[in-house]
């Protein structure tokens, strides 16, 4: 922004300067009549963001021209919602007065900025999608997370130990927006893996309680005091300081307690095993295609995004998930009910946003049209709900029906409502005694109208004589050309037009500004009624969510029966064991892109004692990686309260989905696809459970062979007889399968192919033991490979597997051979061996690369930094 001295500007430039100084890091819409401008770098900025031409204002710096660009005022919102999209915050500057009552200049003032996590109009939200602000604190290793849901005045808040948990906790909130309190280790470990997060000030603990008690009162500061850290606090304290600033400090944000909360009371899913399982989006960011849109039957915005949560977070509470399951069969068993239901639910429209509108004073006349309309159709959900003899569905049953704020609108406010106050009629009649006055007046008046105007006529003689109206001019009598000779000498000319002249008369302008001051009466009258009638709703709106909640979670539940119905889904039998069984297991997504019915089920069973690991081989492309994320995706669906794509599912709690799937490269974040999948690994390896579910596709492939093995091989006996978990480990290594004879828990499996006249047929079918070919020549003939090479390669293949001392046999025994000198401590080949005879070598004195690479610490390494320490570890071989 050009520094400019206030005194060589025009004084509308000097009101821009005062209020862009407040709001340096916002773009600042600076209203001026129809348009707000934007002047200096932010029109550059938003030219290009929203496509706008940039024009020059002359008036700028001692006369030379300065960059401006506008949007008309009536389309800023869907201006607005795309500057909030691409992360931006705009400052929105008004005028506070009417230009044409004002002398001089018209005062101007920011009375609001908006940011991503703080959006409140429809244009700029998604309505199947919740839309946070994260604020994250740390006092050493401890960190606050605090999550302010404005459209529902919510906050949330928790605290968890060490930089990878709070990272996946902000990443599973899915914020539209973060808060980073400046602190070394937070704000370097989220900028680097949310590079918009903004940087908000430390605050003090007496900053903390002057945010905490402008919103709270003191029961619930106490409250939250109790049960809070002090870095849960402070995240609170920045967040809310940042929702009160972006309001002018003017309104209330509605939230009046905060809710602590445990990440590890339920499932955890990490950023990885949400991306890799497309939960809410597609590896190719979409969401048609994920889970998420296949589970989506919600009948309503709030329960959309209800569901979304869920998904997010599943439960690990055996009797919570089990109420869950009680009332999606209730729905599965009663299709009748069910159809009537999700009608009714269609009804209902967003009452939770709404109602927080109302509370924050920007719902319109038709908002709170919508809300009367949506507490109509609550009571059809309770009647469709019928759940007089039935335990499971009493349950559901909304307690507070808000029948007095239903009242109150229906009361009030007329039918059919307008988008703004002012353009009435909003009130009905019989409310209120002074605009039943005007609206008479007004009526009366125009009575009056209609008698003077054939009073004038029957004297003048002018049969066409009409009196009419505009907006600029007001009333007039329009005289034509033709006629003008009979006008009469008490009617003075007002205007000339093409074909005649218009005139008024005394009569007529004490009768117009009756009327007129009638009808801004009316409006003003109307709009202050309507702001009661909005605040005495809005002082309900915490009831109004209540409600919308227990709707949503109705919605939720009947929309998972649908689907469960759809589908043929099965309700999960869940408890405390270990144990992981299905029956006839699908996976939900694929199966609906597979032509009907060719989808393979296969039966899957997992336990934690002797078939905990599961090492499963297969050609490419036979179904290894389905076949283990149905796995996943059936244990994340029975905890969120979802029916399994199987026809039998006992699934004992999962505490936590992990993956490492595919060699999906992280270019985009700068990483390679080994240090990626290194780091998924070590994640799962340093944070797994007894309880844990890990699915690991074909990890080591991003490195040398030698050093591949011998990584997969260590990290499954790791799994295997440290951590204990329920793994699926689905290899390309077979010597893997040699584990199944030294390891009690480890079991091969494969996914059957058949070899048919040179060409590979894919049975889909997961069975016992380890696979004895590998089809890849097969599969290559199938993705197109030249003849000529695939020959070569067959012949090559025959050579190996004879053991023949041709070159390529040769490479193939002194792979093992360097694998086994490598890294004898994994008894790799060790199968006549006993684990007890196999005696590792006294360990070596550290070399300087091992020195080296010891002082390194990948968690804290850039990518760059790590490709750097890489080549230097390199030279000093
Ligand atoms: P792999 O991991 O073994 O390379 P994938 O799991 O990626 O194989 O499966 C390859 C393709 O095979 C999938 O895209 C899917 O279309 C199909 N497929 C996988 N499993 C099944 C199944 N059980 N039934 C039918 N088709 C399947």
């Amino acid at each position: 922004m050009a520094k400019a001295k206030e005194g060589a500007h025009s004084p509308a430039m000097q009101q821009f300067f005062r209020a862009k100084e407040q709001h340096p890091d916002a773009l600042l819409f600076f209203r001026m009549g129809d348009f707000y401008e934007m002047f200096f770098d932010d029109a550059v900025i938003a030219s290009k963001a929203l496509d706008l031409t940039l024009t020059a204002r002359s008036k700028g710096i001692d006369g030379r021209e300065v960059p401006m660009a506008g949007v008309p005022h009536h389309a800023a919102a869907s201006y607005l919602a795309r500057l909030l999209e691409k992360g931006f915050k705009v400052a929105i500057c008004e005028q506070m007065a009417d230009p044409a009552t004002v002398k001089g200049i018209v005062p101007r003032e920011v009375v609001r900025v908006v940011t991503p996590g703080l959006a409140l109009d429809p244009d700029a939200l998604d309505a199947r999608t919740d839309n946070a602000l994260v604020a994250v604190a740390c006092e050493g290793e401890t960190f606050g997370i605090a999550a302010l849901e404005l459209t529902r005045a919510e906050l949330r808040a928790c605290t968890v130990s060490g930089g990878a948990a709070m990272l996946a906790e902000v990443l599973r909130l899915d914020p539209r927006e973060v808060l980073v309190v400046r602190g070394g280790e937070t704000h370097a470990a989220l900028a680097r893996a949310l590079p918009k997060a903004r940087v908000a000030e430390h605050a003090t603990p007496a900053d903390r309680r002057a945010a905490l008690a402008i919103a709270l009162d003191d029961a619930a500061i106490g409250d939250a005091s109790s049960r809070l850290s002090g870095a849960a606090l402070e995240a609170c304290a920045v967040a809310l300081e940042y929702a009160r600033v972006s309001t002018g400090g003017r309104a209330a944000i509605g939230v009046r307690a905060i809710e602590p909360y445990d990440p590890r009371a339920q499932l955890a899913l990490d950023d990885t095993a949400v991306r890799n399982l497309e939960l809410v989006r597609t590896l190719s960011g979409d969401r048609a295609g994920s889970l998420l849109a296949l589970l989506d039957e919600t009948s309503t915005p709030m329960g959309a995004r209800l569901l979304r949560r869920r998904l997010l977070a599943p439960l690990a509470d055996v009797a919570a998930i089990r109420r869950r399951h009680d009332s999606v069969e209730a729905f599965v068993l009663d299709p009748e009910r069910r159809r009537a239901l999700r009608r009714a639910l269609s009804e209902i429209g967003d009452l939770e946003r709404l109602a927080t509108r109302a509370e924050l004073g920007v719902a319109s006349p038709r908002d709170l049209g919508a809300i009367r309309a949506g507490l109509r159709s609550a009571i059809g959900v309770v009647d469709a709900l019928g759940a007089q003899h039935d335990e499971v569905l009493a349950a559901l049953v909304p307690r507070d029906v808000c029948e007095d704020v239903e009242s109150l609108l229906s009361t009030a406010l007329v039918e059919d409502l307008p988008l703004v106050p002012s353009a009435g009629p909003v009130i009905k009649d019989g409310i209120d005694a002074r605009v039943d006055e005007l609206r008479t007046l007004s009526t009366s008046s125009k009575d009056v109208l209609l008698a003077l105007e054939a009073r004038e006529r029957e004297t003048s003689g002018i049969a066409s004589l009409k009196i009419r109206f505009t907006k600029v001019f007001g009333y007039y009598v329009e005289i034509t050309r033709s006629n003008l000779h009979l006008v009469p000498s008490h009617f003075r000319r007002k205007q000339t037009v093409a074909n005649g002249e218009r005139y008024t008369t005394d009569e007529l302008e004490e009768l117009q500004s009756k009327i007129l001051n009638a009808e801004d009466r009316l409006k003003a009258l109307e709009t202050e009624i309507f702001e009661d009638v909005r605040r005495r709703a809005g002082a309900e709106a915490h009831r109004l969510r209540a409600l919308a909640f227990r709707l949503a979670e109705i919605d939720v539940h009947a929309g998972l029966a649908e689907v469960a119905h759809r589908r043929g889904y099965v309700r999960p039998e869940v408890d405390e064991s270990l144990s992981l069984e299905l029956v006839e297991c699908r996976h939900p997504i694929v199966e609906t892109l597979a032509a009907a019915g060719s989808f393979v089920p296969n039966d899957v069973a997992i336990d934690a004692e002797a078939q905990r690991l599961l090492v499963i081989t297969g050609p490419n492309m036979a179904g290894k990686s389905t076949t283990m994320r149905e796995v996943a995706l059936a244990a994340i669906m029975a905890q969120l309260g979802s029916f399994v794509a199987a026809t039998r599912a006992r699934i004992g709690l999962v505490d936590r989905v992990f993956t490492r799937v595919g060699a999906s490269d992280d270019l985009g974040r700068g990483q390679s696809t080994f240090m990626v999948e290194m780091r998924e690994t070590a994640t799962i390896l340093r944070e797994a459970t007894r309880r844990s579910l890990v699915i690991l596709d074909e990890i080591g492939r991003g490195t040398s062979t030698y050093d591949g093995l011998a990584i997969a091989w260590a990290v499954a006996e790791h799994l295997h007889d440290v951590i204990g978990c329920r793994t699926l480990f689905a290899t390309h290594y077979h010597e893997l399968c040699e584990l199944e004879r030294t390891r009690p828990g480890v079991r091969n499996f494969n996914v059957a192919a058949r070899e048919h006249q040179g060409d590979v047929v894919f049975l889909h079918r997961l069975v016992p033991g380890a696979s004895n070919k590998s089809y890849g020549v097969a599969v290559a003939r199938l993705a197109g490979t030249p003849e000529r090479v695939l020959e070569r390669a067959k012949t090559l293949l025959r050579g190996l597997e004879s053991g023949a001392t041709d070159a390529a046999a040769g490479a193939k025994a002194s792979l093992r051979e360097r694998v086994r000198a490598e890294v004898p401590q994994l008894d790799l080949f060790g199968v006549a061996q006993p684990a007890t005879e196999s005696v590792a070598p006294p360990p070596p004195e550290p070399s300087e690369v091992e020195r080296a690479l010891r002082e390194l610490d990948p968690d804290r390494m850039t990518p760059i930094e790590a490709l750097v320490a890489l080549s230097k570890l390199r030279s000093l071989l």
